[in-house]
């Protein structure tokens, strides 16, 4: 058995709204699972989370409906938190059953008064560390006069500098994706007070110096080649060929942590929540510490020890929050352990080593899950909102669902008959048949012969080896956190059961249990008990609650969560007699009732405006750009959707480097068009500037153009990358007029 310390850090709901499915399937199903799978094989496991309770998702959720911030994370706070417990979420106990020593989980708030302080402190440490630098900054001021407000970018709406459409935001557009500064949004408006004037106004400010971790993140993004996925290694990058810019830490709002700073300069000014949320997931174990174990405890789930033994660190969150986790958190981690050295004048910010709080281990981050073609969250017409859905179905059929549907290398869909047609044809027809068969078959037997009596492992190697091969194959899915293949082969078990039973046709025998061939029969039916038995353990990380039904059902004792993962194929286990008369462990879906009954939920929602809010986990609202839309994994891809992307030949003219991006060139391609286009091209590791002029090259001539770092880019460039430090341009066998279309 192994006892590793293994941190689960689970991305932070905004309390802005009830939770929707498609958060589930991206950010709060995958980290339970893979808690107590790790539970299962021995590991002191700590689960970490909480609501996100400041910033201006809540102030705009709270003025719409006119009530206090207060009030409304309050709301969601609780609302959020029992519907994850009722789904299964090992939110609750705090601490593990085993004992303190094996961890537990705490379900926070930002708000908490101990986070609050655990903030400050750290805030004060980086900023006597040097780590902070002031800069002035110009921000839309409204006027009013009783004093007027600076107005964050969510408050302010106008028309894109791009595109024109109205009601684009201070700072990006969301109908066409671009980002740009402040000051180029036109005809800019309050949002909340359309009529007031505003204004740009000088506003002084703390940045984080992000700038300083560029090597050390670097480093540490190359020694992850072989662990993350590629959405996050593609994300990463293109951050890093960025290059890193000192980031605010401070604002001008009143909802969020005071800044601990003395000067009427800071007044009306708090902690930016980007900067104390992502620390909930530290501070959220020292609180977990004091409250449910020894005040020091969480240092073994977050610091690396003497002798260089390291907690395991992984974090479960969307694929739009993967740059906070690969490298804003480790940047802030690096900064704090940096603070916390002595002598550092002598030294720069590092990778941690010992004695230092640890960095991730992972970040497998998860695709979009879509409801029916669009995303979710979009709209309230286009959201399944996990209370209710909870109180309408079993929590393990949507478990289910998710995990076999989960969104691990694609966006992937929820719609109903497909939910309906899973549940149906395969969680009951492959797995609640064939446990219900097996019980109720050994229901039959005579008190004096019971099924156990007929016990002979002699005829089921076949099988044995089998089930053997297929747990090895899950555990290794599960430990590289590939849960939909995990679940798939697990299944595979109750199918390789089903079959087994099929052709050994038991309940010809139960009339004549001394005829020919029953010893081989009846040998079989006793070990679907044990088959039974196996998917009962195997299951539990996935679906809890039908396990631990079957565990009972099965005749065992205690709680199936707390079972040696490898008890599974232990198949000298005492054989128990199973509970008489259960029922099914599923009940059968009918889609036409459920398509009723979302029909009258849809109408009634649509007429109350009680809860009229947008929800999103951080940033979840934004839309996908094109360049993710570039590096997702591997996907099929229908031939329409292909054609959709034009690529052309263009020559490139000239080539500069782009004054506010280190590894990025500002690229002049004579597209055929009079004027030509600008791409910029994180290509300055593999080529010199004069080697790319002369080259015809392919690129993405309908990619919406976007801004970075204040040059706009149009399109993209087509390059290889064989993931080793190789990438070569595509170019093309002779020469053709600039503009042709690549087919
Ligand atoms: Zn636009």
């Amino acid at each position: 058995m192994s006892e590793e310390h293994v941190l689960i850090c689970v991305a932070w709901p905004y309390a802005n709204g009830p939770l929707h499915l498609g958060h589930v399937a991206g950010c709060y199903l995958p980290p339970d699972i893979q808690s107590r799978f790790e539970r299962a094989l021995g590991n002191k496991v700590l689960m970490v989370s909480g609501s996100d309770e400041h910033g201006t998702p809540i102030t705009v959720a709270a003025e719409t409906q006119g009530v206090s911030p207060q009030s409304v994370v309050d709301k969601y706070h609780e609302i959020n938190k029992q519907a994850l417990v009722k789904l299964g979420c090992s939110w609750e106990p705090n601490v593990d059953p085993r004992g303190v020593e094996f961890g537990g989980s705490l379900f926070n708030r930002t708000s908490d008064p101990e986070h609050h302080k655990i903030v400050s402190e750290n805030f004060i440490s980086l900023l006597d560390a040097g780590l902070f630098e002031r800069k002035v900054m110009q921000q839309y001021y409204e006027v009013r006069e009783d004093g007027g407000r600076f107005l964050p970018d969510r408050y302010v709406e106008g028309d894109c500098p791009n595109c024109n459409a109205s009601g684009a935001r201070g700072d990006q557009c969301d109908e066409c994706g671009v980002t740009y500064e402040a000051n180029e949004l036109v005809n800019p408006k309050s949002k909340m007070n359309p009529d007031a004037d505003i204004e740009i106004r000088d506003t002084e400010h703390l940045f984080y110096r992000l700038d300083l971790f560029q090597g050390p993140l670097e480093e540490h993004a190359e020694s992850q080649q072989n662990v993350w996925k590629s959405n996050v290694k593609a994300m990463t990058k293109q951050w890093l060929d960025m290059g890193l810019r000192p980031r605010a830490v401070t604002r001008d709002l009143d909802w969020g942590i005071k800044l601990p700073m003395d000067g009427e300069e800071w007044d009306g000014k708090c902690v930016y929540v980007w900067f104390e949320a992502v620390q909930g997931y530290l501070s959220c174990a020292k609180i977990w510490s004091s409250q449910f174990a020894e005040e020091d405890d969480w240092e073994k789930w977050w610091k690396i020890s003497d002798d260089g033994t390291k907690p395991r660190h992984l974090y479960f969150l969307g694929k739009d929050n993967i740059p906070f986790h690969t490298i804003i958190w480790p940047a802030l981690i690096m900064g704090l352990n940096y603070a916390n050295r002595e002598n550092k004048e002598n030294k720069s910010p590092s990778l941690p080593t010992n004695g230092d709080l640890n960095i991730e281990d992972n970040v497998p981050a998860m695709e979009y899950l879509m409801l029916a073609g669009g995303q979710f969250s979009k709209s309230r017409k286009h959201a399944v909102w996990l209370p209710s859905f909870l109180d309408r179905f079993d929590p393990d059929t949507l478990r289910y669902y998710l995990s076999i549907n989960m969104p691990e290398n694609h966006d992937t869909d929820f719609n109903w008959p497909d939910f309906v047609e899973k549940i149906n044809s395969e969680l009951i027809a492959a797995y609640g048949n064939f446990v219900h068969r097996i019980l109720t078959l050994s229901d039959r037997f005579p008190e004096e012969r019971p099924l156990s009596s007929f016990e002979n492992l002699d005829y089921c190697q076949e099988e044995i080896q089998k089930i053997s091969d297929l747990f090895e194959q899950a555990t290794s899915s599960l430990r590289v956190h590939r849960y939909k293949e995990a679940l798939r082969t697990v299944m595979s078990i109750s199918q390789l059961g089903n079959q087994m039973i099929q052709s050994a046709t038991p309940w010809k025998y139960l009339k004549d249990l001394d005829a020919e061939g029953a010893p081989e029969s009846m040998a079989k039916l006793a070990f679907g008990w044990r088959i039974s038995r196996t998917l009962s353990i195997l299951l539990q990380p996935f679906l809890p609650f039908s396990s631990q039904r079957l565990w009972e059902y099965l005749g065992e004792n205690g709680n199936v969560s707390q079972v040696d993962w490898s008890s599974s194929i232990d198949w000298g286990v005492e054989y128990k007699s199973p509970m008489s008369g259960v029922k099914p462990l599923f009940e059968r879906l009918d889609l036409d009732e459920i398509l009723k009954q979302e029909q009258s939920f849809a109408e009634e929602n649509s007429e109350s405006k009680t809860e009229d809010v947008t929800h999103n986990v951080k940033g979840g609202k934004k839309k996908l750009r094109g360049a993710e839309k570039m590096t997702e994994g591997l996907t099929f891809v229908d031939f329409e959707t292909f054609m959709k992307t034009e690529l052309k030949i263009g020559l490139i003219t000239d080539v500069t480097d782009h004054e506010n991006a280190d590894k990025l060139f500002v690229v002049k391609i004579d597209d055929g068009s009079t004027d030509g286009r600008t791409i910029c091209a994180g290509l300055k590791d593999y080529y010199d500037a004069s080697q790319l002029v002369g080259k015809y090259v392919v690129f993405v001539s309908n990619l919406k153009p976007r801004k970075l770092r204040g040059v706009m880019s149009e399109g993209m460039m087509l390059a290889a990358d064989d993931s080793n430090g190789n990438v070569k341009l595509i170019t093309i066998d002779g020469e053709i007029e600039t503009g042709s279309t690549v087919r």
